[in-house]
């Protein structure tokens, strides 16, 4: 199918489901995914999803962010998430998003450089719970149509105004998917390397293509790396041993089977002592013990990390697991302002894949899925707000710049990881 539609959204993660679902029904939307609707690193989230309180965690909410984020962080970004945090929550929970309630009220958890329990989830699936809600809502909408095993390949634009996609279906064939909007939701680039907790075909893409369409970039050197990963040797991805764990009780301990750290410190830190001591061991990983939570907590709160800890030989109630740390996160992105709007006109950038500075140096945990709602409903507005039809000029591309797809991978992780490098070069001279 090639054709003209109001919006184009990339990618099914929460940003893209949330947007779409930000939209009135008057708008056509068409959802592009690499691979299956539900493979998407927000089905992944076990921790949960923040929120303000009350007006009193206010300060509190905000100098965890920040001093997380090595006071690099966008304050206004910062503000802007934190305040409309609580009408993100309504709003899931209005589209059927069942969080934890103890005594019939919320029941709130906390995790790593939390100075106070304000993470609501869902067992230890609550990136799946919210993502799956949200997908069961956009599927009852006739205004979207979602195409899945659909990559994006590069943009369709002109004098820094974007009016489409280009994008490859893995058979060989290029299609050309023209509109007055283009979401950029395509998530994390965890695939990139040798030991992420993402999932494989999160490479991302859409930094190669800015690259080249000279759209412009934010930290991109800023990766997350999580403390604390299920240690295997088998090849594939990195299974995440949340940080609630930690914030339920869960001490780490080193070879000797002494506690080596304050298991609450920001992830970054927290994965600095956890190097050191492997280093000085000698070893590929350091010990997690949850045994003191009891069974019951154990089986009722981490059903997931069990079950998963249990096939891989691990009984999590009587034993510690070993653990390492992999990547996780990117901080940095595409460049966004308040709105998510990026330097090209007509384009918008969402959740893991832009970057409005709101998680500085070192993101917060469970400040992501958060983030990516909360700026997900700002671009939906603004798209509106603004909006402007474009009339489509067909674009003038050589198709066969896209045909060989394997090449085409190589070449964008090449561009990518050469200009983190090159990032990280500036960003050594900035603070020299
Ligand atoms: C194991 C794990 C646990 C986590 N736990 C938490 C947590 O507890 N709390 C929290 O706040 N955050 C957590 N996070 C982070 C959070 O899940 C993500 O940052 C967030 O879900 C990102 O959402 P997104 O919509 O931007 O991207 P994703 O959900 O990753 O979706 C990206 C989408 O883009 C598509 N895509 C990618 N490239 C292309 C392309 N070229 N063409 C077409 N489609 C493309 C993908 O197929 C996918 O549909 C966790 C992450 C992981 C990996």
């Amino acid at each position: 199918m090639n054709g003209k539609t109001d919006i184009i959204v990339v990618g099914t993660g929460a940003a893209g489901l949330f947007y779409a679902l930000n939209i009135p029904p008057s708008k056509e939307i068409l959802m592009i995914t690499k691979r299956a609707v539900d493979e998407s690193d927000s089905y992944l989230a076990q921790g949960g999803i923040c929120v303000l309180r009350d007006e009193d965690d206010y300060d509190s909410f905000f100098e965890d962010t920040m001093k997380a984020g090595h006071y690099e962080n966008d304050r206004a970004s910062v503000d802007v998430m934190i305040r409309s945090s609580p009408e993100i929550i309504t709003d899931l929970i209005d589209l059927g998003v069942a969080f934890e309630k103890k005594n019939g009220e919320l029941a709130y958890t906390r995790e790593g450089a939390h100075s106070r329990a304000r993470i609501l989830y869902h067992e230890d699936l609550t990136g799946k719970e919210i993502t799956s809600k949200l997908l069961t809502q956009v599927k009852q909408r006739p205004n979207i149509t979602i195409i899945e095993n659909m990559a994006m390949v590069d943009l369709i634009c002109q004098d820094n105004r974007c009016s489409g996609v280009v994008a490859s279906d893995g058979t060989g064939a290029i299609h050309l998917y023209y509109s007055d909007y283009v979401v950029l939701a395509t998530g994390g680039l965890g695939g990139l390397f040798h030991s992420s907790t993402n999932l494989a075909h999160l490479t991302g893409d859409a930094i190669a293509i800015a690259l080249k369409r000279q759209i412009e970039l934010e930290n991109i050197s800023y990766i997350q790396i999580h403390p604390t990963t299920l240690y295997s040797q088998k090849p594939g991805r990195r299974f995440l041993i949340s940080e609630s764990v930690r914030g339920e009780g869960a001490v780490l301990y080193n070879r000797k089977m002494q506690r080596f750290v304050d298991e609450l410190l920001p992830r970054d830190l927290l994965t600095k002592a956890i190097h050191e001591q492997m280093e000085q061991e000698e070893s590929d990983f350091v010990w997690l013990s949850m045994q003191d939570m009891g069974a019951e907590v154990i089986t009722h709160r981490f059903p997931n990390i069990y079950q998963h800890c249990l096939e891989e030989g691990y009984d999590i109630t009587r034993e510690c697991i070993p653990v390492t740390p992999a990547q996780h996160y990117f901080m940095g992105g595409i460049k966004v302002d308040l709105d998510s709007l990026t330097s090209m006109a007509h384009l918008y950038a969402i959740g893991e894949i832009s970057c409005n500075r709101v998680h500085g140096a070192n993101r917060l945990a469970s400040n992501s899925l958060l983030e990516s709602l909360v700026f997900a409903k700002r671009a939906a507005k603004d798209t509106l707000d603004h909006y402007e039809i474009i009339k489509v000029h067909q674009a003038t591309l050589d198709l066969d710049d896209y045909q060989n797809l394997e090449q085409l991978r190589r070449d964008y992780k090449t561009i990518i990881l050469d200009e983190i490098e090159r990032s990280k070069v500036i960003e050594r001279i900035d603070k020299a």
